[in-house]
Formats: structure tokens, sequence, C-alpha cells
């Protein structure tokens, strides 16, 4: 068994966290143009963009592309948005609106794990399913300056499970993959992932329910508290 000297981490459910964005839509859209509308009606909307990002995410490669790919997830938010929002805000006026309401937070456990992995010598990079504007959510999240780098898979241009993202991760942190150890949250992403390419994971389940079962032989922990001397190879 080789000695750990690397982690990578998914970000989104693994890192980090939405902190509920339809509370701020609610508020700005009743403060600035008296649109009145329920949580849950803006939950919908929001539920239809957020699968039309992981549908398109890749499209977001450049500051240009970017911004386009944004300007339509505006549109499909407005999109199913009830009829009072659709006919008296355009998508260009939405977009700040919406942008501002999307805040990532780190879950409470991960500044001090990342700051113990850093301490004991280890590489750190994220690998995550997100678009270019993954360094800047990470620096404003207080995490950049925690890991060695940050891979969007719209960088590399391909999704995971695809094999790019994690190669990147393991050319840039310069080690063997067998010395690795991914953390992700979706078995079928993270897991199959890393797996291709020879990293061993671990399955994390922020909310600690049953959810979909990994692989046998892969750990799953609710904190990244418990990855530790039984998940980390010493050397020798
Ligand atoms: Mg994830």
């Amino acid at each position: 068994m080789s000695t750990t000297k690397g982690l990578l981490f998914d970000a989104f459910g693994t890192l980090l966290e939405l902190e509920p964005p339809a509370p701020a839509l609610v508020r700005e859209l009743r403060d600035g143009w008296n649109i009145e509308l329920s949580r849950a009606e803006v939950e919908r909307a929001f539920a239809a963009e957020a699968s039309y990002y992981r549908a398109h995410h890749l499209e977001g490669y450049d500051a240009a592309s970017l911004a386009d790919l944004r300007l339509r997830c505006t549109g499909v938010l407005r999109d199913n948005l009830p009829e009072a929002v659709r006919e008296r805000v355009d998508p260009a006026q939405l977009m700040p609106v919406f942008l501002r309401s999307l805040r990532f937070r780190p879950y409470g456990d991960v500044t001090a794990a990342l700051t113990r992995f850093r301490s004991a010598g280890l590489g750190l990079a994220v690998v995550s399913d997100w678009d270019v504007s993954l360094e800047g959510v990470l620096d404003v999240c207080g995490i950049a300056r925690l890991v060695d780098h940050a891979v969007s898979t719209a960088s590399v241009g391909a999704a995971k499970p695809s094999p790019e993202v994690f190669e990147r991760a393991i050319r840039l942190l310069g080690l063997d993959p067998a010395s690795i150890l991914h953390i992700g949250d979706t078995p079928e992403l993270d897991i199959a992932g890393a797996t291709a390419v020879g990293i061993a994971s671990v399955l994390i389940r922020r909310d600690g329910g049953p959810g979909p079962k990994p692989d046998p032989g892969v750990p799953t922990i609710t904190t990244l508290a418990e990855v530790n001397g039984t998940l980390l190879k010493p050397p020798g």
C-alpha cells in the first residue's frame, strides 16, 4: 500500500454548500419590482436553472463564454418564474440579482481539515464539475489559499467521470495516482472517475443519510474530520 501524499476533493457537496438562494431572490423581487412570490415558486425555478447548469457548465470555459452561460441560466430561471416576473423583468436585469443570490460557503469542518492536511505535508487539489469561476468561488470561501490547485471540468473540457479532470490534478500535484486519495459525494462521478485513473476514493455523505451505495471497499464518511490515520496511509 502506497503512502498517501496527496488528496483530491470534489467541491459542491464535499467542500462547499449553497446557501438557500430563494429567500434572497424573493426579497430582491419584492424590494426592486414590488413582485410578491412564494419561496416555493422561486425554488422550482432555481431547480430548473440548476438542472440546465449541470448539463451546460462546460460551456463556461473563459470570461466571455461564462458571461453567456450565466445569461442563459438567468433565462431558464426567468422562464420558470411566474408571469409577473416574465412580463416585467428582462434577463439582463435579472442576471445580477440571480448572481447575488448564489452564495456558496464551506462546510463547517473544511477550513480546519484542509489546514491539518496541509500541515501534514499533503498535496491538495480540488477537482470539480464547475465552470471557470471555480477558483474565484474558492477564494471567496477562503479555501483557495489552503489548496495547491483547483481544476474545473470546464477548464479541461470534460465532465466527471471522464478521466481528464483527475489526470490534470495528478500532473499538477506531480504524484503517483497510487499515493492519492479522492474524496467526493457522488459515487457515479467521484468514485467512478477516480477509480478509472487508479486513485482510491472515499465517499462523503454530508447529510449522513442512506444514499446510493458505493462499491464495496469504498469507505463512507460524514465529515472531513474522519479523514485520519485509518484512511491516510502512513510512510513505510
Ligand atoms: Mg459534488
